[in-house]
């Protein structure tokens, strides 16, 4: 029995975003996960296709929609045990902890992890995160896979809370850390390959992931951006699930 209460995003029937669906990015690409969506960012990228984690009425970030979301609706807190209930009946054989940025929430994490595994055996463990967190040992002993996106100056962030040195240091020395950038344009390489330098990321655990909430802007980006992963020896990753279901919640 956990008490402890988590804060979740909302998906469009008003329900916490808990679903199974396939990983769209990233080194998982095409696996079947359960994805767990926790509200809250303490990032606020002018691009995010998440903007209602965060970008709530009376903030003042901004974003390119220039759409504010009501936090009593978009915002709701569930119990682990409450969230156990809904993950388990999926059967799922891996779950994706996602945001928003999930390890603001991190104390609670290695609960939540234990009791999924409890109820269900063994499943992959993955968590989205910005980079900008530092993970404690306790989660780290629990996660098969971190997924960090490091977000660059096009993001509109403050780069000295986005990109901070301690942290970018310790998920690249940790074995299940894979990095992911979103590219807008070409001037963005030079950002990449500094950070990629500095933190002696491998560059086989380095993805670049073309900018885009449409599969045409997408399109548009993957062929000169796939030719640059060829040139540096970096990996490309497509967004499948905007292809399949475009950008929507609960996919
Ligand atoms: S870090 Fe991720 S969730 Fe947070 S604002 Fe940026 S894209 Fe959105």
């Amino acid at each position: 029995m956990t008490d402890s209460v988590l804060r979740l995003a909302v998906d469009d029937r008003g329900e916490p975003e808990i679903f199974h669906s396939i990983q769209g990015e990233g080194a998982s690409l095409g696996a079947p996960r359960v994805f767990i969506r926790l509200s809250g960012c303490n990032l606020h990228c002018k691009w995010c296709d998440t903007a209602y984690t965060w970008n709530f009425n009376g903030t003042p970030f901004e974003h390119e929609d220039q759409i504010k979301f009501d936090r009593a609706e978009e915002m709701l807190t569930q119990t682990i045990d409450a969230v156990v209930s809904r993950v388990a009946p999926l059967n799922p054989s891996g779950i994706v902890l996602t945001g928003g940025e999930p390890l603001q929430q991190q104390a609670k994490l290695p609960a939540l992890i234990d009791a999924i595994k409890s109820e269900c055996g063994p499943v992959w463990t993955e968590i989205e995160t910005n980079g900008s967190i530092r993970p404690t040992d306790e989660l780290i002993a629990r996660v098969n896979q971190f997924n960090v996106s490091p977000k660059l100056a096009h993001s509109g962030n403050d780069l000295k809370i986005a990109q901070r040195a301690d942290v970018l240091a310790r998920f690249a020395e940790l074995p299940a850390s894979w990095f992911k950038f979103v590219i807008e344009n070409e001037q963005d390489l030079a950002e990449v390959t500094t950070l990629v330098r500095t933190y002696r990321i491998p560059a086989d655990r380095v993805f670049l992931m073309p900018l885009g909430r449409d599969p045409e802007t997408i399109r548009a980006r993957s062929k000169w951006l796939s030719d640059i992963c060829v040139k540096m020896g970096y990996r490309f990753t497509d967004r499948l699930h905007i292809h399949l279901f475009g950008d929507t919640r609960g996919t």
